[in-house]
């Protein structure tokens, strides 16, 4: 039966995984695939590991399992839900496309590698998350092997990250040792490794001990595991959902992705407090509510060359409220534009299903000729408003960045400033000489720019590395001195002619404060 609007808009749940590399996201992505029967065993997809969640495992992911999978979002139906999870690529694919998909989801999962606890570029991530308010649900993986005691865990958490927790279960021996979870919220134990003749799950009684005879009770695994959940009991934070929905408390979740351990579990508990597709904002502070009769949406990542014989792009669009169809004509108020979304359009997450139907909370795909850009809205009929400007990232790597034949200058700075304004790099240039200086997040976004400006603009370009460096904006730009610069603190402007301090390191900013302490430097994101 077809389910109504309401129906179909309120069984969306649209997230993403954020993990360090090598936590485990490709791993359990993999396995919740299989719970909502995309795949049909959880095998291991990656057989040669290259420790990156990149496009191309997605890719072989589809290739291999014949399923819907896109470069970028994976669907599936789970217990009347269904499931977008969005791809935050790490280690070299590291780019603002990866924060800004952060800005398309309703919640995040937040990886753990219970060995190495909170790592750099889960703390990166996490600081989106957080930022935008959104329920971040932890889940601590590997417990199959030997790792960090759990309550130097959960400290660790919300001492790096500030975030307060509450352990939804809680691992019961870790390593060869790992016997199982003490399931707090659903009062029962999940075993690990249970008999043939054995139920996987026992209760457990009043007392908030295990509820039937059992070997596991004489163990000091057990005994530790029941001493820690009183501990959590007494000294621990409440479960609160008001506060996961606001992203102050993240319910904590132990298992073992490759084991298979407490992921349906997770999975499950997660799709209860999970939230629907939100309300968002407009730049005249109003809410656009997903029930409503318009359909709209914003442009949080744009993908060229997804197809090599082509030089389409794909901008993805996060759809905010209504519902897509095809052949409908949309506007882009920046352009005060109309565009038929005829056969430019694709479902990215399955495009061999013509009935796939798009609601607030799904992605899709428009095919782009170089119209759109990042931040974008799309809408339908006479509505006319734009949703809130994606943030801008503060970026940590530099090039400074010509082209090797001169002549080719036109092109060069037509190419840069498309780029830019697709939101594929930072643009900054020094004050009198104009010099072209390009910021990022990660150094994939300059190899992706050389590309492009080779295959599409023509342009060879020559980049000279500056390596890292802190960027800081200035409050009161009108007391800045350019004398006050100097090697170690590179004054630029940003492309909206803001002045910039590029500082060599963190060490250099702090000198820089001490001695000019009346400037006043903020970082954006
Ligand atoms: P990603 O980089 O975050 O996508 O991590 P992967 O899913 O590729 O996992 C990284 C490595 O950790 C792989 O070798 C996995 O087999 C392994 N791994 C993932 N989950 C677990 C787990 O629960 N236990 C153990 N022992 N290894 C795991």
């Amino acid at each position: 039966m077809q389910k109504n609007k309401h129906d179909e808009i309120t069984s969306r749940r649209t997230f993403a995984i954020i993990s360090h590399p090598d936590a485990g996201k490709t791993t359990i992505t993999e396995k919740l695939l299989y719970f909502g029967g995309a795949i049909r065993d959880a095998g291991t997809v990656k057989g040669k590991k290259s420790g990156k969640f990149a496009t191309s495992d997605w890719m072989e992911i589809e290739k291999q399992r014949g399923i819907s999978v896109t470069s970028s979002v994976l669907q599936f139906d789970y217990a009347g839900k269904r499931v977008n999870i969005l791809d935050t690529p790490g280690h070299e694919d590291f780019s603002e496309d990866t924060y800004r998909t952060l800005m398309a989801v309703d919640a995040a999962v937040m990886m753990v590698d219970s060995a190495k606890g909170i790592e750099p570029q889960t703390i990166k991530l996490f600081k989106v998350c957080k930022m935008r308010g959104i329920p971040i649900f932890t889940f601590i993986n590997k417990m199959d092997r030997q790792g960090k005691e759990p309550l130097e865990l959960m400290e660790e958490l919300e001492e790096v990250l500030e975030i307060q927790s509450y352990a939804m279960n809680w691992p019961i021996g870790m390593g060869k040792e790992f016997l199982g979870i003490y399931d707090r919220f659903n009062k029962r134990i999940e075993l690990a490794r249970p008999n043939a003749d054995e139920d996987r799950f026992l209760p457990i009684d009043g007392e908030g001990e295990l509820a039937v005879e059992h070997s596991m009770k004489e163990t000091s695994y057990y005994k530790q595991a029941l001493e820690d959940v009183m501990l959590l009991n007494e000294a621990g934070n409440d479960f609160d959902e008001d506060r996961i929905a606001k992203g102050e408390l993240t319910p904590v979740f132990f298992g073992s992705a490759l084991t298979n351990f407490g992921v349906q579990t997770f999975l499950e508990t997660f799709l209860q407090f999970a939230p629907e597709p939100q309300p968002r904002l407009t730049k005249d502070a109003e809410y656009v509510d997903p029930e409503s009769d318009v359909f709209s949406g914003f442009i949080f990542k744009i993908q060229a060359n997804m197809n090599p014989a082509h030089r389409d792009r794909i901008a993805f669009v996060r759809i905010v409220s209504g519902e897509f169809e095809r052949g409908m004509t949309v506007t882009v108020p920046r352009l005060s534009k109309n565009f038929k979304l005829t056969q430019t359009t694709q479902f990215l997450a399955d495009d061999r299903e013509t009935v796939n139907q798009a609601v607030a909370g799904d992605i899709i795909g428009l095919y782009d000729t170089g119209n759109y850009q990042i931040g974008d809205t799309v809408i339908s009929g006479k509505a006319n408003f734009q949703f809130e400007a994606l943030p801008q990232f503060t970026p940590e790597l530099f090039v400074r960045v010509n082209a090797k034949n001169v002549m080719k200058s036109k092109q060069f700075h037509k190419g840069i400033l498309q780029l830019v304004q697709e939101g594929a790099i930072q643009y900054y240039k020094t004050l009198h000489t104009e010099e072209v200086i390009l910021g990022a997040v990660g150094q994939l976004q300059f190899e992706v720019f050389e590309h492009r400006m080779r295959a599409e603009y023509h342009v060879e370009v020559q980049m000279e590395t500056m390596g890292s460096k802190v960027a800081r904006w200035i409050e009161n730009e009108e007391d800045v001195k350019e004398s006050m610069a100097g090697q170690r603190a590179l004054l630029v402007k940003d492309r909206y002619e803001r002045k910039v301090f590029l500082f060599e390191n963190n060490f250099a900013m702090r000198w820089f404060q001490d001695k000019f302490p009346d400037i006043k430097l903020y970082n954006q994101l």
